[in-house]
């Protein structure tokens, strides 16, 4: 290919920004404000990959192809033949045997605290064995897979940690499980106030002297008051969000969905191994609280002029903050600033981006309301949902095409990669000052962050649908979802 033809079909996909133009612009570089890092060469993966045959594929120079039915490994193909599943586990018979040993060697084990084969480590394994079957609210406590212990039968008592140890524990799990930002809540005469009343059918929740949880035909969920503390997390969404109006950009919704249900059901089977309870609830109608209202009390996020929670690593981008109700003592988190909210008095970005008018523009928020879809009491700048589902799910009929609308997510000023370091900075300096606040909004419009799809190098790319079907896999994140 000719290199002006190449170059062509480049800025096709790319229509860059460099960081290092970026601090140039800004006027940081000769500002020498520590601008080293900022100007690594910028990668062009997508462009040699498209370019090579191999399409998805591309190997490092060390590793031959070979030709087809020719592995390294020497094959017969004249006595190979298929393989006959009856032979599969020839010694079943002796499995329950082999079960029995595991189950002796691994309480030992437990019940003598050997390192890697505690309580919270065989909780922990359990997690992931079955994930998502069970009901809504609460999971049983069950028997671990592996090992074969029921910690209750088998008498190992509940774990014990203080507050701070049970809560670095959680965050240890969540993290390793797909939660980021992980905060925890002490339930109090307030924040009692941010827990549903009811759920969408109006059967009442309540909080009651009870051991377990349970539902009735005519209770959503009575709480036992015992669980006083709530554990929280964010459950990012992918950067193809950016395909906004698209089909496409659901698959960043959806997966946030399920791999957030994924994480609380292994959260849930995690702490019910410790022996406490873990009441979850689904993503939709049946919330036990508001999720915004924990992410925010609990520090995990500021609320943003959105109406909804804004946090320091996803911004906009990310599906909810999601947790768990439990007896396990926590460590609380507290409220944070790092100046979002003060930022959105000014910003505006994401109700100019706003295609049903549903975001209020206002200079000063207010305690009154649009609607009853909207919590009382905080002074803000309250979303009109009328206005914003229409753009959400009556997809067929409205302007927003066949995705549903996404724009305020992706416009928000804070929904950039992280790694992009002028982000880093404009953040660091976003949480000191207000003074350059709108020069940092205006910037953010000027580079067209609202238009494409940052990279971490601060690329814009215009094209996201084309750069998320010839992207380089060997680069990008498993199941899409920008995880640090
Ligand atoms: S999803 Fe769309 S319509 Fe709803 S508030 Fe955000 S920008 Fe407005
Ligand atoms: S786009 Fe601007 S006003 Fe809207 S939530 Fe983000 S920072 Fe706040």
């Amino acid at each position: 290919m000719m290199l002006k033809e190449r170059d062509a079909k480049m800025t096709k996909f790319h229509s860059t920004v460099s960081r290092r133009e970026f601090m140039k612009r800004l006027g940081l570089i000769s500002a020498g404000l520590g601008t080293a890092a900022a100007i690594s060469p910028i990668r062009h993966d997508i462009d040699e990959l498209i370019s090579t045959p191999e399409g998805g594929r591309k190997l490092p120079w060390y590793i031959k192809e070979r030709e087809f039915d020719n592995p390294s490994v020497e094959i017969d193909w004249t006595l190979q033949r298929g393989f006959d599943q009856r032979n599969y586990r020839q010694n079943a018979s002796k499995m329950a045997e082999w079960g029995a040993l595991t189950k002796k060697v691994s309480l030992e084990a437990l019940r003598n605290n050997v390192p890697g084969n505690t309580l919270k480590d065989h909780a922990f394994v359990d997690a992931f064995h079955r994930s998502g079957l069970d009901g809504p609210w609460s999971v049983p406590e069950r028997t671990f897979f592996v090992s074969q212990i029921n910690r209750a039968a088998d008498g190992i008592p509940a774990w014990q940690g203080s507050p701070e140890e049970n809560f670095k524990m959680c965050a240890s799990a969540v993290h390793y499980f797909g939660g980021r930002e992980i905060t925890a809540l002490q339930i109090s005469n307030n924040s009692r106030k941010i827990f549903c009343t009811n759920d969408a059918t109006g059967k009442p929740y309540t909080f009651e002297d009870i051991d377990e949880p349970y539902s009735t035909d005519t209770k959503a969920l009575a709480v036992p008051n015992k669980c006083q503390w709530v554990l929280v997390w964010s459950s990012p969404q992918s950067m193809i969000t950016k395909v906004n109006h698209s089909v496409l950009a659901k698959a960043s919704v959806f997966h946030a969905y399920s791999a957030a249900m994924d994480v609380r059901k292994r959260v849930q089977y995690f702490i019910r191994g410790l022996g406490y309870q873990a009441i979850g609830g689904d993503y939709a109608a049946k919330n036990v609280a508001t999720n915004t209202g924990l992410g925010v009390l609990s520090g995990g996020a500021e609320l943003g002029r959105v109406d909804y929670a804004v946090t320091p690593k996803f911004g906009a981008l990310m599906r909810g903050s999601y947790y768990i109700v439990t007896d396990l003592p926590l460590s609380p988190t507290k409220p944070i600033d790092m100046g979002i909210w003060r930022f959105c008095q000014t910003c505006k970005l994401c109700a100019g981006a706003c295609p049903g008018s549903a975001l209020s523009v206002a200079n000063e928020p207010t305690f009154d309301l649009t609607g009853n879809w909207n919590g009382p009491g905080r002074k803000c700048y309250h979303i009109d949902y009328s206005k914003c589902w229409r753009l959400i799910f009556d997809v067929g009929l409205s302007d927003a095409g066949p995705g549903g609308c996404n724009n305020c997510q992706t416009a928000c000023v804070f929904s950039k990669m992280q790694e992009a370091t002028i982000h880093e900075l404009i953040k660091g300096t976003v949480a000191a000052t207000p003074v350059f606040n709108t020069f940092f909004r205006n910037m953010d419009s000027a580079f067209g962050y609202g238009k494409g799809w940052v990279t971490p190098n601060g690329e814009i790319i215009e094209n996201p649908e084309d750069v998320f079907w010839n992207r380089n896999l060997e680069d990008s994140p498993s199941g899409g979802t920008v995880i640090r």
